[in-house]
């Protein structure tokens, strides 16, 4: 008898039709032999109608009551996971919902970003043990204080790794609204190819520069725990993409993926002094308020000031200004500017690590599309560039054809 830990998204738990269709996958999975624990999402569309009720509320500055936030964004899953252990029941399988806290999903007091620290295993186990499905709701924990927390967009992904980690489960099963993880985005390039298998590391590029198929946190903790992810569709039956170990049956291509994000905003200071001192004032009064900052771009100085431009995430972006704005006085800086209307797109691929070139290759192909770059940064296996959020599908589609990743690599020229 295995154990199977099965994580479904808000699309394919998006309505009544939609969770019967799943009870009957997770009852197969039962019925052929299996001990089944299914982490939920809430239903599609939730999570953002919840965000939207609380964001009427916000302050001038931007501000809400971040405790009361993680109380109201959790409750889109209690609903989900109550509705599949009844769709599990009409089937003729006893089916019986956590929270969070009542499998003591412990997390920091980080609210809306927390991070989980432990699991305890023991009421997941027993009811397992008494033959129930285990239904338990993603994205939210509980603070050692007692409070609510949720673990951030897409924080699904991340209990359900973290569930399969602490019962030590032979499977953890992503079902999402496509059927594996491709090339790029298959919803804005239809081009993208699926991939058998992918690395942690390529992955973890990947949800880092926007690929939100999973969240960065649940390939950090499975790469940690050594689990491989299976992705695959809710919908089909068809084999899905492996997340795993870097090995040889992978694909040695240069270049295996792209990824574009277009919640970032970029904010520059001109004119500031070109002292010691005054980055640290910049940046750890943006610390400070928990806002974490992406790219770093500083000029050379000229009689002795300069311009530093840096990227937030773009729901900071307000916040950040004012920050920044108050700090530029402080410091006799000149101007701020801002621009929320940009995007990062980015390349990845461990195969970068022994090629040259790849940069150029892919400063050139948005060079040919007249796509202006912004900001540069590299990794050893990824390199980004921000642009224009206008041009954001245009630059996925050249450079997935640039680096020609709709075909098998042992078939490239
Ligand atoms: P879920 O609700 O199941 O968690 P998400 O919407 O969070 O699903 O993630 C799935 C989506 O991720 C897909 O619909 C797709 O648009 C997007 N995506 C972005 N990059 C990729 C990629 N490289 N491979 C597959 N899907 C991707
Ligand atoms: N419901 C949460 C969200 O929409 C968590 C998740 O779906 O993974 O971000
Ligand atoms: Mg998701």
């Amino acid at each position: 008898m295995a154990l199977i830990v099965q994580k479904y998204g808000g699309t394919s738990v998006g309505s009544i039709e939609r969770i019967k269709n799943v009870a009957r996958r997770i009852v197969a999975t039962k019925r052929r032999g299996n001990q089944v624990v299914a982490v939920l999402s809430a239903m599609a569309g939730e999570t953002d109608r919840l965000l939207a009720l609380a964001e009427e509320l916000e302050d001038d500055s931007g501000h809400i009551n971040e405790r009361e936030m993680d109380v109201l964004v959790s409750t889109g899953e209690q609903v989900s996971i109550a509705l599949m252990s009844m769709a599990i029941g009409t089937m003729g399988e006893k089916a019986c919902s956590f929270l969070g806290h009542q499998v003591q999903i412990l997390t920091d007091d980080a609210y809306t970003q927390a991070r989980i620290e432990q699991i305890d295993p023991e009421r997941i186990n027993e009811a397992l043990t008494n033959g129930y499905i285990v239904v338990i709701a993603g994205f939210q924990g509980i603070d050692r204080s007692g409070n609510i927390t949720t673990l951030g967009r897409g924080g699904s992904d991340t209990s359900a790794v973290a569930v399969a980690t602490a019962l030590q489960a032979d499977l953890c099963e992503i079902y999402t609204d496509v059927d594996g993880i491709y090339t790029t985005d298959p919803n804005i390039c239809h081009q993208a190819r699926k991939l058998s298998r992918i690395s942690y590391d390529e992955m973890l590029e990947l949800s880092s520069q926007g690929a939100k198929v999973l969240q960065i946190r649940s390939v950090e903790f499975a790469k940690k725990y050594g689990i491989p992810l299976h992705v695959r569709s809710s919908f089909s039956d068809d084999e899905g993409t492996v997340v795993c170990q870097e090995d040889e049956l992978m694909e040695k291509a240069v270049v295996s993926g792209v990824a574009a994000n277009k919640n970032e905003a970029k904010i520059t200071i001109h004119g500031i002094p070109d002292q010691p001192g005054i980055a640290s004032a910049i940046f750890s009064s943006i610390a400070d308020q928990g806002i974490v900052v992406d790219m770093i771009i500083q000029n050379i100085s000229e009689e002795g000031l300069t311009d530093l431009t840096f990227t937030v995430p773009e729901n900071d972006y307000q916040r950040s200004l004012s920050i920044i704005g108050e700090i530029c006085r402080k410091i006799g800086g000149k101007t701020v500017l801002g621009d929320d209307k940009i995007a990062k797109v980015s390349i990845v691929g461990i195969g970068m690590r022994t090629h040259a070139n790849v940069a150029s290759r892919m400063f050139s192909a948005l060079a040919r599309e007249n796509i202006n770059i912004m900001m540069i940064s590299t990794s050893e296996i990824k390199v980004s560039c921000v642009i224009a959020e206008k041009y954001t599908e245009l630059a996925v589609r050249v450079l997935h054809e640039e680096f020609q990743l709709d075909k098998d690599p042992e078939c490239k020229e």
